[in-house]
């Protein structure tokens, strides 16, 4: 039988365990607070935007929601990040991706206090993780390790298989699979777009995470038997529903299904995750930025 791994239900169990560190920092007169700030309006970045907030609210973190017209200047978006940095009523600061074309997405992630990067994506924060010493570790990727311990996969000594190799994604994701540290020990390969007899690569997968941004691309030919395949994408395809399309992976679930241990589904998988461990890392920064010892899930 193959393991369909909950990820609404491993995100609710996250969620739950914050309370006891929330419950921490109450009693240091501490609830921590995450800004996040729109630069965009694109239906979709507003609608995870609301998400973030919904789900701050949901355990007790404070959310100040800051929008910028898309046409502003770039300067505007730069001091509002100052305003934020300097603001030690703030614990987390993260800036909604995409940003207008006039902006540097780099220079933002620049421009953010990396003890306030709860995204992860400072180059402070990305060096941190390499050295084994992460400060922040990217929610996606996070969301995956608990995903998989919560599957009861031991990642030690497997064959660990990443197809994509975004900063988000792909990068953070094989460098925490390759740490020596609980969730990682794996031996890695990372794929991408210029790799070259991909289903070779994926078959011999014991864990297979799927992050390339194209629908249904793996399917059960390409998993090898009792895989853990971890479903990243989130694609949209014209479909013939009220809103004219549906979400679906980048692995076709139903071949994959019948061949994987455990697997994720679209939705209902990675993305819960992704957002519970945003929550895990603001309350991480609130502990650090107060100097008080919280115990993390
Ligand atoms: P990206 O476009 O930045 O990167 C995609 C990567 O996939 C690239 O490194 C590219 O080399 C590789 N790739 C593209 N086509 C390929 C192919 N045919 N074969 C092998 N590799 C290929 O995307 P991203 O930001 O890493 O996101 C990937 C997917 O995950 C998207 O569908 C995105 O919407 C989704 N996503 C989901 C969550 C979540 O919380 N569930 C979070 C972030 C991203």
């Amino acid at each position: 039988m193959t393991d369909i791994i909950d990820g609404d239900a491993v995100a609710q169990s996250v969620r739950e365990d914050l309370s006891t560190a929330i419950d921490q920092l109450a009693d240091a007169g501490v609830q921590p607070s995450l800004a996040t700030v729109l630069m965009s309006d694109d239906p979709a970045s507003e609608t995870y935007v609301s998400m973030k907030q919904d789900d701050c609210a949901e355990v007790g973190i404070e959310a100040i929601d800051i929008d910028i017209d898309p046409g502003a200047d770039a300067s505007e978006l730069y001091d509002t990040i100052d305003d934020l940095n300097g603001d030690e009523n703030v614990n987390g600061i993260l800036v909604q991706m995409p940003v207008p074309d006039h902006v540097s997405d780099r220079e933002v992630l620049r421009a953010i206090d990396p003890r306030k990067d709860v995204d992860g994506f400072h180059p402070e924060n990305v060096g941190r993780l390499v050295a084994g010493d992460a400060r922040y570790k990217p929610c996606t990727p996070h969301g995956i390790q608990k995903l998989v311990e919560s599957a009861g996969v031991d990642t030690e000594g497997k064959d660990a298989v990443v197809v994509g190799r975004s900063d988000i994604v792909g990068k953070p994701m094989a460098n925490l699979l390759i740490q020596k540290a609980p969730g990682g020990n794996a031996t890695t390969t990372v794929c991408h777009s210029r790799t070259q007899n991909l289903a070779e690569k994926t078959r011999n997968a014991d864990i297979l995470v799927a992050a390339a941004g194209v629908p249904e691309m793996i399917d059960g030919d390409m998993v090898g038997e009792g895989a853990t395949v971890i479903d990243v994408g989130i694609n949209r395809v014209e479909a013939d529903t009220e809103k004219g399309y549906e979400l679906v992976g980048d692995v076709d679930y139903e071949s994959a299904k019948e061949v994987a241990g455990a697997i994720t589904p679209v939705p209902g998988g990675v993305g819960p995750m992704t957002r519970a461990m945003l929550l895990y890392n603001t309350v991480k920064a609130a502990g650090l930025q107060h100097d008080i010892d919280v115990d993390l899930p």
